[in-house]
């Protein structure tokens, strides 16, 4: 048999080298960010097009190239920043595997002009799948400008497999805070689809922050500083009260670069402990400075992650240090931190006065509650939506029923006389058995035996199917606030939050003003609490941003899946025996009455074979 290897051509490694590097846009903007960056380059400014997918550029003022390194640049394995395998564990630089360059050009239309201080006059070259079009001589100023027009042009399928332009431009944004928070003396630009997105001159980390997160960032903000033998810490922490429901602002930056560390993140956590309410996510932007030496980052191919010599050590301080400052700034209930203990010594319980958790419940408030007027917020009971449900109960009239009120340990029995005719003319609630079991679930007997509802999938389920309705026939009904609330965002979730304006508004939201980094709301949906449109709006930016809609699904149902889930009644809530059984009627007055939106089971069934196989 003949010899059936071959080496597989330049343009043809470089693709499938591309496809470890670039895996979207915004793999594309943390590279040349990146290389900007170790070009020495004090100013950096990002245009963006299209979420990326018709141009990303990068122009920086740093040292430029040579006209024969820009030729070379785009070779696989060519790099300026490491000669020998000695180097990678002295790295001072973003860049050090001469890949990102050749991948890029492998995929898009790239195009590059560059000049070095000492140069007369600049290079511009063409590059196109790998090929070079053309390099002529070119009048530039000193840096480089580097152009990526139509990513993945000869790879539809990658093309094809980009989500839509807000997640995208999401991505880039993650990718540029990454860059410019790592760097904030190096002045940033991003343009996105023509208008400024950021604009961040040269500056500490503290205005930096503030910068990119809104001016109401500032007072929110906890200093962290420690210096070891084996690392140097600042930056801040948030302040617990302003943690929250989604995981928002976490940053850890390790000698520049930024990085994930689920181990540090917990440390952090920990440090936090006691002082935050359940479900609630610290924020901080930590800068750690360690030895080039003690950490390998060629760990990971994209390079978010490495590796420390002395991770527990590190752990260690981090906590005690975040502990401390959270102490310092009267923030945590304990003060009595002493520098010269060892770090692990674990938190002194002992010195601290228990406090009694509490659970916030609003009383006052009714998520069932039908409104006079008004046309309800809710979907009315409908005689025909119900015949379904209701022959679930048939025959169940003249069965032996418990009446009145019992109680069986942990449960509560609540039960009415059962009528002899469960539903007449006119759909009766009365003798309906519902009770609530653990704050949680609501049972019910049933004809067949008995059904179990999960009350906050339940009302997730309702609240859904009526607000995409609402969405789609624009008429959601809108409660008015006698003060207008003004809420804060950054620019871009401003940006993010726009694309979902209309929808919002068909839901009942109405905004009085809509300004740089300020919305102001003088209306809500019925049904959701005033003190709850922050958390609401919130958890739908977050959402939005990490929630992909699933092919063939909109934004509508990313919005109303969302938003269902922030106003369902909770777990946990106690409901009146009115309230179940009005649940219930909703709930099978939905067109899929057994699933939640997010395709977990809403109820289960147990008949009278299932109890009976319990007893054997
Ligand atoms: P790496 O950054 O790992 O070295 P790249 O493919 O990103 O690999 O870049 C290859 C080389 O091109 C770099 O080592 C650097 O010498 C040069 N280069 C890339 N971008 C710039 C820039 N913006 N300014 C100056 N030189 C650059
Ligand atoms: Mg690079």
């Amino acid at each position: 048999m003949s010899n059936i290897i071959k080496l597989l051509p330049d343009h043809v490694a470089n693709q499938i080298a591309a496809g470890e590097v670039v895996q979207r846009p915004a793999s594309v903007v943390k590279e040349l960010l990146e290389n900007a960056i170790d070009a020495a380059a004090t100013s950096i400014k990002l245009v963006v097009k299209d979420a990326g997918k018709t141009l990303i550029q990068v122009i920086d003022n740093g040292k430029g190239m040579s006209d024969i390194d820009a030729r070379l640049c785009f070779d696989r394995h060519a790099t300026s920043k490491i000669q020998s395998a000695d180097d990678l564990f002295n790295l001072h630089t973003k860049g050090f595997r001469g890949e990102a360059l050749a991948s890029i050009a492998a995929i898009a239309h790239v195009e590059l002009k560059t000049k070095t201080e000492a140069a007369e006059i600049g290079t511009h070259i063409t590059i196109e799948g790998s090929k070079v079009v053309s390099q002529e001589v070119a009048v530039v100023p000193k840096g480089t400008t580097l152009s990526v027009k139509n990513l993945f042009f000869n790879i539809p399928a990658r093309r094809n497999f980009l989500k839509s332009n807000p997640v995208e431009t999401r991505h880039i944004i993650d990718e540029f805070h990454r860059v410019a928070l790592a760097h904030p003396n190096v002045a940033f630009k991003m343009i996105h689809n023509g208008s400024d997105v950021f604009d961040l001159p040269e500056s500490n980390i503290r205005q930096r922050i503030v910068n990119i997160f809104g001016t109401k960032t500032n007072e929110k903000l906890v200093p962290v500083e420690e210096e070891t033998e084996i690392v140097k810490v600042n930056g801040f922490v948030l302040k617990p009260a302003f943690a929250k429901k989604s995981r928002g602002e976490q940053f850890f930056f390790v000698n520049d670069r930024f990085i994930k560390s689920p181990y540090l993140h917990h440390a952090v956590t920990a440090a936090f402990e006691g002082l935050m309410k359940d479900g609630t996510h610290p924020g901080y932007f930590l800068y750690l400075e360690v030895p080039p030496k003690s950490i390998d980052i060629n760990i990971h191919p994209t390079k978010t992650e490495i590796k420390f010599d002395d991770e527990h050590a590190i752990y260690a301080m981090l906590r005690a240090t975040i502990k401390h400052s959270l102490g310092q700034f009267s923030i945590a209930p304990v003060l009595d931190f002493n520098k010269d203990a060892s770090f692990d010594t674990p938190y002194e319980y002992s010195k601290k006065t228990p406090v009694v958790p509490t659970i916030e419940v609003d009383r006052s408030f009714n998520p069932f509650q039908e409104e006079t007027g008004a046309k309800s917020g809710s979907v009315s009971f409908k005689k025909e939506a119900t015949t379904a449900w209701e022959s679930l109960y048939v025959g169940l009239e003249n069965e032996g029923a418990t009446t009145g009120t019992e109680t069986v340990t942990g449960i509560q029995v609540e039960s009415d006389e059962l009528s002899g005719n469960l539903f007449g003319e006119e759909p009766s609630h009365k003798g309906q058995i519902t009770f609530q079991i653990q704050n949680k679930y609501i049972v019910s007997a049933v004809k067949s035996g008995m059904m179990v509802i999960h009350q906050h999938l339940a009302h997730q389920r309702i609240l859904y199917e009526e607000l995409l309705k609402n969405m789609t026939v624009q008429e959601g009904v809108s409660q008015q606030l006698l003060f207008p609330v003004q809420l804060g965002f950054s620019k871009p979730k401003l940006e993010l939050l726009g694309t979902i304006r209309e929808q919002l508004e068909h839901t009942g939201f109405v905004f009085s003003s809509w300004e740089d980094e300020m919305i102001g709301i003088h209306g809500i949906p019925a049904g959701i609490k005033e003190s709850n449109v922050e958390g609401i709006l919130e958890q739908v930016l977050s959402d939005l941003e990490h929630e992909v809609p699933e092919a063939g699904f909109s934004q509508n149902d990313v919005l109303a899946k969302s938003l269902a889930r922030s106003m369902a009644i909770k777990t946990g809530m106690s409901m009146e025996k009115e309230e179940q059984e009005h649940l219930i009627h909703q709930l099978f007055a939905c067109k899929e009455p057994s699933v939640s939106p997010d395709n977990r089971p809403v109820l289960i069934m147990l008949n009278a074979n299932d109890l009976d196989k319990k007893f054997i």
